[in-house]
């Protein structure tokens, strides 16, 4: 069975340590896609990131390989080696270039955003007043989807995705995002963008992040929730899993220089807070607890293994061939 974690943020520092991503690899996922930058942070800082995160990986060869296509995973699979590609959260780093997107792809990106809780000059942002796609927009979507890149539309706004999923020839996926009908937060999705989403044959990952689950201390029980939600909605087959843990190291400076301002790209009107309500996450062995979660909703092991990771193999090998 193959377990897909579509999303994962470790600091974004050439020297962050890959242990989080072992344990990953310890806990039977097959594949885990890394964070290398967000729209706040510069390009040198994404390519530096991107320069050791490949060293890392090349490094242990026996343990991670960077892949290319769906196949791929399922050759790490069977030699007990974990899978990872990268992703991009945000169209900023493209400096307004389309053509970028296939620089990123070779370098390793598989999955990318278009705006991060902000509007910019491609996509509008879930944290920001409504914009939708803008012209050259329409040309990044195309090039994403002409580079064969998984198109992500969390942290994009509601109108904005729409415009997203409507323009891509490609599935489209959520990564990391959450139904709005359960909890009310800005980050999370309307039952009109899951079954948009689920319209381009794509996937809503369920995220493991304490705000967007609505529970202080979340874990297994309420992922499964959410995912018990979104299948009814829209299928089983269109569930999959993006815990979004992040992996802190406080000795690592990876904020972006100034004028860097964080109540910005994360404002307290959306709710957040980061010095009295700081986000939580599962803890990484609800990778471990998630298959009787699934069961407990009611899920066969069949549904277990499609929301685990089957769905994502499905449009890995659409959208990366
Ligand atoms: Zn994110």
């Amino acid at each position: 069975m193959i377990r897909w974690e579509a999303h994962a943020c470790l600091p974004l520092h050439p020297d962050a340590s890959f242990e989080p991503i072992r344990q990953y690899r310890e806990l039977g996922v097959s594949y885990v896609s890394i964070n290398i930058g967000m729209d706040m942070n510069p390009l040198d800082q994404i390519l530096r990131t991107i320069a050791g995160f490949r060293a890392t990986i090349a490094a242990a060869p026996q343990e991670f390989r960077l892949v290319e296509r769906a196949a791929d995973i399922e050759r790490c699979a069977a030699e007990g080696v974990l899978a990872v590609g990268f992703d991009l959260e945000g169209a900023v780093p493209l400096l307004e270039q389309p053509e970028m997107v296939e620089v990123f792809r070779q370098l390793g990106v598989r999955q990318m955003h278009l705006a991060y809780n902000r509007n910019n000059s491609v996509a509008g942002g879930c944290h920001d007043e409504p914009q939708g796609l803008t012209p050259l927009g329409h040309r990044v979507v195309e090039a994403i989807n002409r580079a064969g890149v998984l198109m992500d539309c969390s942290h994009t706004g509601r109108r904005c995705s729409l415009d997203v999923m409507a323009a891509s020839s490609a599935p489209v996926i959520f990564s990391h995002a959450n139904p709005l009908a359960l909890v009310e937060h800005g980050r999370n999705i309307t039952d009109e963008q899951i079954r948009a989403c689920a319209a381009t044959g794509g996937v809503v990952c369920l995220s493991g992040v304490s705000k967007f689950l609505g529970h202080p201390a979340p874990g297994a029980e309420q992922v499964a929730r959410h995912a018990r939600y979104v299948a009814d909605l829209v299928g089983v087959g269109h569930v999959g899993i993006g815990l979004d843990i992040s992996f802190r190291e406080p000795h690592l400076q990876d904020d972006p220089p100034p004028p860097y301002d964080p109540t910005y790209w994360w404002p307290r009107s959306a709710g957040y807070d980061r010095t009295s309500q700081p986000s939580t996450y599962t803890p990484m062995q609800t990778w471990l607890e998630l298959p009787p979660a699934l069961g407990a909703v009611g899920m066969s092991d069949a549904d277990i293994a499609q929301v685990l990771g089957g769905n994502m193999m499905r449009v890995a090998r659409q959208v990366w061939g």
